[in-house]
């Protein structure tokens, strides 16, 4: 990654919603670098991040390509199955629940990316709106500013998240050889 990319992924608030039209910050991040991306694009981000980003790679600035009131997610127990479809989609890991069990929303950690909504079969999780300045959790010791402190802290979460998804899917994978190689034993000891 180059050193502009990582510059311009610390100024995105990390949420890793996709409303830029890329698959997460980083991506976006990448593509303003290249400059393949319009600056306005980060809907939670607003006309702050668009400045920021115009006046990091001196461009002009425009008018943010989409406004987004800021909520956060809230599951109304009562209805949730327990199907876990919440938990697999919230790249922070900002959702608490077991299979089969009530769900419920970290809120201090939730940083209002939305993607829980669609994947619930039951509609049972609801955007409550927050004020425009609020900021989720955040621990970074070494951002002063506290929208860079919480993104910050939001894309260690994500680092957290990813990295636990890839070794998962490497277990199911190696686990899959495993049975596979048994499979082919017992076939060829087979009289
Ligand atoms: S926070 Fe902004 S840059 Fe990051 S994925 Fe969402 S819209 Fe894109
Ligand atoms: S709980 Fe939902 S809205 Fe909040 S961070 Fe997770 S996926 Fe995003
Ligand atoms: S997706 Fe909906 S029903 Fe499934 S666990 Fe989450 S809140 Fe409950």
């Amino acid at each position: 990654m180059s050193t502009d990319v990582q510059s311009i992924n610390r100024l995105l608030p990390q949420t890793q919603c996709r409303e830029c039209g890329y698959e997460g910050c980083l991506p976006y991040a990448q593509a303003l670098s290249d400059g393949l991306a319009a600056v306005n694009l980060c809907a939670p981000g607003g006309e702050t991040v668009m400045l920021d980003i115009a006046g990091l790679l001196r461009r002009p600035p425009l008018a943010p390509a989409k406004v987004q009131e800021k909520a956060l997610a809230w599951i109304d127990e009562d209805a949730c199955i327990g199907c876990t479809a919440c938990i697999r989609a919230c790249p922070v890991d900002a959702i608490m629940g077991a299979s089969k069990l009530m769900h419920t929303v970290i809120r201090d950690e939730c940083t209002g990316c939305r993607l829980c909504v669609a994947p619930c079969p039951v509609d049972c999780i609801h955007m409550q709106p927050v004020a425009a300045d609020h900021l989720p959790l955040s621990r970074s010791s070494t951002e002063p500013e506290p929208r860079f402190a919480a993104a910050a802290h939001a894309r260690q979460r994500y680092e957290w998240h990813s990295q636990r998804k890839e070794r998962d899917a490497q277990a199911r994978k190696a686990k899959l050889a495993e049975r596979e190689a048994a499979a082919h034993a017992q076939f060829q000891t087979a009289p």
